[in-house]
């Protein structure tokens, strides 16, 4: 038996999230650019050395990154975009966080919590664009190629770090994005020119990585990984046989690659994949376990077969019974030749449990973070290679302790929710009326003017509100006297919204930190860690909730806020709630039942608040679902099923309410041309879109496939501090109007404005509502 055992990658961040906190005071001038990387250079040793006291063969180098690793391959292949003008003057690492940060300081992206970039103005250097990293929720800069990229080695930092991992006595493996990949995840920018295919940029760039590897090699590298996870894509055809002159000629280099595919099956691929000239593989064995046969079988023996066992994507510890189970026929097979990983970088995951010094006792033991992780890989080499010492027997039978008792907890399964879902009746994602009919009665209800103005939903965080939410939290401020400075808060914003003239008002949003985590609090079969951070982008991290057991809704969440907004008004309040798709994507979500059923319990939690607000007389409730879109998985033929009960769960959630209640939805970003059908089939009364930014041309989709329903078109962007004129959003509207019958439309930001000021805020918002009051003259 020979098992080796190595990971993707590691979070950078740090334990204590240190290089946010080195980043950030680099940024504001108070750290110096050497004090950064030595804080960089201090995370990397530190990370190494967890690998190896952890028994992995290899410790991974290249993964680290001062903002993000797409950029540092911008910047290593030395193809940082012309339009910056860089001097010659300037440091490679001013101009990597120029890159990354622009130096317009137009954008503003605090608070923006959906996934699309945000970054184009018409002047100045606006930050490279941001785009999700396949499904998860980091985001990278998206590399910017057009007929005029070139490419050249900048390989100093990574040759750097390497010979860092290897004066501390390390094992090497160079982890780099693979060349192909790069390419598919910049983005053609051609400005006149059009017919240009990035891809025609190989030919060039494959020299480039030719020396990267050489330079490797010679600096006493002998196995490098590169990232290939656009295999486990719908690729094109042209792309599909690019790798294979494109890995021939890598190989040429004589160094042994690892390529590393994962998050996707390889389907159509896997033969392909198998084929490449290379000196491993790597395959992701948590999100294609049924793969791991013919990967077995096509890839030829004289191959590394590497298994990501491990889930990289979230926080259950390993199943180690169950991983041995599957692992020791493969390793049969490959004649006792295996190398064990997480399925993909622990990039994904909170740095260690070390830390949750206050997390549920019980709960702790069903979770491993990515230092926990590392030691499963260890315990899986450990029990193939056998027989197993005394040590290892012990750490065996605790772990499948935990197993058992988190299978067997009755904090996991609850009988009541059980027996909710099987009493649910084939009506309970309908309304009771076709929305032509409903509309008819809202508008007797509601007796709204033609179009309508709103919000959605946030209103400016001041810091004594956050200062007081803080304190309350910390048991410092008594829960009375929480409850009368959120009160005079609403009232504060509900009197605001009066004075603009707006038409449906809201609370405001002030007792919200996040609006998932919000909900998870108060919900069942939610846990909440210390410090288990991810980063999202740059210096940004989340700390997603953990969904671990059956959820439900001991008790109402939003009423009473609800309740006394809408007492200090005649005008309509909407009610604010998060929508199940929404929470379930934002979460870490439970692995021993299908996603579909996790959603399906929030919606009935969202669905007993939707309840309560209709109850308590309140005619107009919104259900957020910015995430429902980045929700889709990463190949075309799972969408449909995907959509089929993402969409039924928001219409569960919603379906409740009589047909004088109207529902709104909102959903952040431009890009749902591809799946209008199955946004009109969530079936809310009205959706709140972004169009602003893209100028309204998402309506023309809206337009051309005829959406049946309501629609506010965000007639302001919500994410730049310039305020919005009158006729800017009098053109809007009326662009807006020949697409979507008017009688159809609604006036608002294009979303919440929890981290604009109020000076700008009330200035906009006067102006939005003026722009309204033309639009109903004319
Ligand atoms: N209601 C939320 C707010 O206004 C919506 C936020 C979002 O779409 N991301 O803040
Ligand atoms: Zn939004």
């Amino acid at each position: 038996m020979t098992i080796r055992t190595h990971i993707l990658g590691f979070p950078r961040i740090g334990a204590a999230r240190e290089l946010k906190l080195a980043l950030e005071s680099h940024w504001r001038g108070e750290v110096s650019e050497a004090a950064l990387e030595a804080t960089g250079q201090q995370l990397r040793a530190r990370h190494w050395a967890l690998q190896r006291d952890a028994g992995l063969d290899y410790v991974t180098v290249g993964d680290f990154a001062l903002y993000d690793q797409v950029a540092s391959h911008i910047q290593l292949l030395g193809c940082e975009p012309a339009r910056f003008r860089f001097d010659t003057a300037q440091s490679p690492l001013s101009r990597y966080f120029t890159m990354a940060r622009g130096n317009d300081n137009q954008a503003d992206h605090a608070g923006c919590t959906h996934s699309q970039a945000h970054h184009e103005h018409a002047a100045g250097n606006h930050a490279l664009e941001m785009s999700k990293w396949f499904d998860t929720n980091y985001h990278y800069l998206v590399p910017e190629l057009s007929p005029q990229t070139r490419f050249s080695l900048a390989c100093e930092r990574l040759l750097a770090e390497v010979a860092e991992a290897q004066v501390l006595g390390h094992q090497v493996k160079a982890a780099l994005i693979g060349p192909l990949t790069f390419l598919w995840l910049g983005k053609e920018k051609t400005p006149g020119e059009s017919g240009f295919d990035r891809l025609a940029l190989l030919e060039q760039l494959l020299p480039v990585y030719g020396a990267l590897l050489d330079r490797l090699k010679q600096q006493g590298v002998t196995w490098v990984q590169l990232d290939e996870p656009i295999l486990g894509l719908d690729l094109p055809n042209a792309w599909r046989s690019a790798f294979e002159s494109a890995y021939w000629q890598l190989n040429q280099v004589g160094v042994n690659i690892l390529l590393a595919t994962y998050f996707s099956p390889l389907e159509e691929n896997l033969s392909l994949t198998c084929r490449l000239p290379v000196a491993g593989l790597h395959v992701d064995g948590i999100r294609a376990p049924h793969e791991l046969i013919s990967v077995t079988d096509w890839l030829p023996t004289h191959k590394v077969l590497s298994i990501g066992i491990v889930d990289g994507r979230n926080i259950w510890r390993t199943d180690l019974d169950a991983a041995l189970a599957m692992l020791q026929p493969l390793a049969a097979k490959r004649n006792g030749h295996l190398w064990l990983a997480p399925s993909c970088s622990l990039l994904h995951v909170p740095f260690s449990l070390e830390a949750e010094t206050d997390l549920d006792g019980e709960i702790r033991t069903w979770l491993a973070f990515a230092t926990e992780k590392l030691v499963e890989l260890s315990l899986l080499k450990g029990a193939l290679e056998g027989p197993p010492d005394d040590d290892a027997l012990a750490a065996l039978a605790k772990s499948r302790l935990a197993i058992a008792g988190r299978r067997a907890s009755p904090r996991v399964h609850r009988a009541s929710v059980t027996q909710r879902l099987q009493t649910l009746t084939p009506s309970v994602d309908r309304r009771d009326s076709s929305f032509p009919q409903r509309q008819g009665v809202q508008r007797a209800r509601l007796r709204l003017p033609d179009f309508p103005t709103t919000t959605i939903g946030s209103f400016p965080q001041t810091t004594a509100i956050r200062a007081a939410r803080a304190s309350f939290k910390r048991g410092e401020l008594a829960s009375a006297e929480y409850d009368n400075q959120l009160r005079a808060e609403i009232a504060h914003v509900v009197g605001r919204q009066e004075a603009l003239g707006l038409d449906v008002l809201v609370h405001g949003e002030a007792e919200r930190n996040d609006m998932v985590e919000y909900f998870g609090e108060q919900l069942d079969g939610f846990i909440f860690t210390r410090l288990g951070w991810v980063q999202s982008y740059g210096s940004r991290c989340v700390k997603p909730p953990i969904i671990y057991g059956d959820v439900q809704r001991p008790a109402a969440m939003t009423v009473a806020w609800t309740v006394h907004a809408q007492s200090l008004t005649q005008k309509p309040m909407k009610g604010m709630l998060t929508g199940p798709v929404t929470i379930l994507q934002w979460s870490f979500v439970r692995d021993d039942q299908p996603r579909p059923s996790t959603a399906l319990q929030l919606a009935l939690a969202i669905r007993d608040e939707v309840q309560d607000l209709e109850t308590a007389g309140i005619g107009i409730i919104q259900i957020d679902e910015p995430a429902i879109r980045e929700g889709l998985p990463l190949r075309r033929g799972q969408w449909d099923a995907y959509l089929d009960w993402a969409t039924r769960a928001f219409r569960i959630a919603a379906s409740v309410v009589k047909d004088t209640t109207q529902i709104h939805t909102h959903m952040c970003y431009a890009e749902f041309n591809d799946i209008l059908p199955q946004i009109a089939a969530m079936d809310a009364d009205v959706i709140t879109i972004e169009t602003s930014r893209s100028d309204m041309e998402l309506l023309t989709g809206f337009g051309q496939f005829q959406y049946p329903n309501d629609i506010g078109p965000g007639v302001y962007d919500v994410h730049s501090p310039r305020i919005p004129s009158t006729p800017d959003m009098v053109k809007l509207l009326q662009k807006a109007s020949a697409a979507i019958a008017p009688a159809n439309l609604w006036v608002n930001p294009d979303c919440g404005l929890k981290t604009r000021g109020w000076a700008e805020t009330e200035a906009a918002l006067r102006n939005m509502v003026a722009a309204a009051q033309q639009m109903r003259a004319a």
